[in-house]
């Protein structure tokens, strides 16, 4: 069994925490491996992007897109590239604001108030990929009709309508949901709606967690994914008293060796920040005025905290699409390579999206910017210009952390492929560390920490030829410099 499918039936069938909820990466659902056959038939139907005869004030509403998030900002940016945008698309958003650069929330959003913390307008879409910003004038000066604070309700699929939170009645031409994922709670019986405990999925609950970093002292983070990481690193920067709990022995052990996540935990150590592995929460107690106090573990013992967050996953945000193309083993809504469901006229995008991952013939599930990002872009080019080339998603997942002024070190990782096969490490952490998996002969997957610009542009070189490697050659290798050598000189091969 390859080692994410292995991590995934951990996951499944872990619990590590009580009720049910388990800790781990969440972008790592994606990836275990669902046979095509499960794929669900995908009719031929034109595209459509009828003019919608609305019942709303837009009679021009061709496209709508549900959900304002990643996904949706480079959607709406391929819309206008191809002339398409200007009073035809329609945005409706959960959010109050336009759609951004969710990762930042975890990063430079958390930076003490002192070391200039990264606030909207700044990380709007696509700053991410070295676009335009998009802020909300953006989409004003190009013709895209915003419906903040709204939700989508439901979907008539036959009528080809769909019903807001407020109770507005759209209708659209060509629809494409790009609702994301919401994050996964503890019971409201354990504690998990208490005051002060937090999770992170939106802007909203950012500002909720800086409100409540700036009274903490003691900051318990449960998850030790990279949520987890990110948030933990956060807190050190606020000179908070922090301890991150999992249930599992190491750090990011979807990806992670075990040895890799050692030299993440010294390094949390030396920033002060503690560690209490295999553990699992009974509850989350609070004093009479309905505050957290403490978390209280399955052992018996018992963690102070004024201040919880909770990164134990996320699950795709579908409630209001349960009638369109399910996946029920990845989760999320089904799509073809051309991000189709079954439901002409319908499509779907990002980390609601469960789509065929081409390059190891399994359908996924990605919750990764990357993809997000992509995936709008293929899918509104396929929509509009006709494009015929399936999506060939790549899976990548990076994560940075003691980012922030004053750092003592900055950490960078990225990955590039499938962690499946042995894994061969080689460096040390200072100045830098490459894990590479091979799995018969081949390099399949490769992550690497403290990398050049040049460094990190030859991972997904690598993983994408998966080139035949000499193990004795690379396992010999004295520094990362040299290995990347071998491994680059392979692709020669
Ligand atoms: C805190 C955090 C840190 C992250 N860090 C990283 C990272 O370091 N690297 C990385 O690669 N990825 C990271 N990710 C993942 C990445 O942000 C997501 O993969 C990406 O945002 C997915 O884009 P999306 O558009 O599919 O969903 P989202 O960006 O989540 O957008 C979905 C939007 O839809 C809205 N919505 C939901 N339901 C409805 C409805 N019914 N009607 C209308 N709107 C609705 C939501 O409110 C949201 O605004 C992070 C995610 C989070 C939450």
């Amino acid at each position: 069994m390859s080692s994410v499918r292995r991590l995934m039936t951990s996951m499944t069938n872990s619990l590590s925490l009580k009720h049910g909820l388990s800790l781990w990466c969440p972008q790592f659902a994606a990836l275990n491996r669902i046979p095509r056959s499960s794929s669900i038939g995908f009719g031929n139907f034109p595209r459509s992007y009828v003019v919608a005869s609305s019942a709303f004030a837009n009679e021009n509403r061709e496209f709508v897109i549900v959900g304002g998030g990643n996904a949706a900002g480079y959607a709406a940016r391929s819309f206008v590239e191809q002339g398409m945008a200007d009073g035809k698309l329609c945005i409706v958003c959960k959010e109050a604001v336009a759609p951004y650069e969710r990762p930042a929330l975890t990063k430079a959003y958390l930076f003490p108030p002192d070391k200039k913390p990264a606030r909207l307008p700044g990380f709007h879409t696509c700053v991410g990929s070295g676009g335009e910003r998009q802020t909300a004038d953006w989409y004003k000066e190009n013709g895209i009709e915003m419906l903040y604070e709204d939700p989508v309700t439901g979907v008539d699929i036959e009528k080809q309508t769909l019903t807001t939170s407020s109770g507005k009645l759209l209708k659209y031409g060509s629809l494409i949901i790009a609702t994301g994922c919401t994050a996964v709670r503890f019971p409201e019986k354990i504690g998990g709606n208490l005051s002060g405990v937090h999770y992170i999925r939106d802007v909203a609950d950012a500002d909720s967690l800086i409100q409540s970093l700036g009274r903490a002292q003691k900051v318990v983070v449960v998850g030790g994914g990279y949520i987890g990481m990110e948030v933990a690193a956060a807190a050190a920067g606020w000179k908070l008293d922090t301890t991150v709990i999992f249930p599992g022995s190491h750090l990011m052990p979807r990806l992670f060796t075990p040895s890799l996540a050692h030299r993440y935990e010294e390094l949390y150590q030396q920033n002060g920040i503690k560690f209490m592995k295999g553990v699992a929460i009974e509850n989350i107690e609070a004093s009479s005025d309905g505050r957290v106090t403490a978390v209280k573990l399955q052992n018996g013992s018992r963690i102070e905290a004024d201040t919880v967050i909770v990164g134990i996953g996320a699950k795709p945000a579908v409630s209001a699409f349960e009638s369109v193309g399910l996946n029920n083993t990845v989760g999320g809504i089904q799509v073809d390579g051309h991000f189709r469901t079954n439901v002409p006229g319908v499509l779907a995008i990002g980390d609601v999206a469960a789509f065929p991952l081409k390059m190891y013939d399994r359908i996924a599930r990605v919750e990764h910017v990357g993809h997000a990002r992509q995936s709008g872009r293929h899918c509104v080019n396929a929509l509009l210009s006709g494009k015929t080339d399936l999506y060939d998603y790549l899976p990548h997942f990076y994560s940075r952390v003691f980012e922030y002024e004053g750092s003592t070190r900055k950490v960078w990782w990225q990955f590039y492929g499938d962690n499946v096969g042995e894994p061969i490490e080689i460096g040390k952490f200072d100045p830098k560390i490459i894990t590479f998996w091979i799995d018969s002969g081949k390099l399949k997957g490769v992550l690497l920490e403290s990398g050049s610009p040049e460094e990190f542009e030859l991972l997904p070189k690598l993983a994408r030829s998966q080139p035949p490697v000499d193990k004795a050659k690379l396992q010999s290798a004295s520094s990362v410099e040299e290995a990347l050598q071998i491994a680059q000189s392979s692709l020669q091969v």
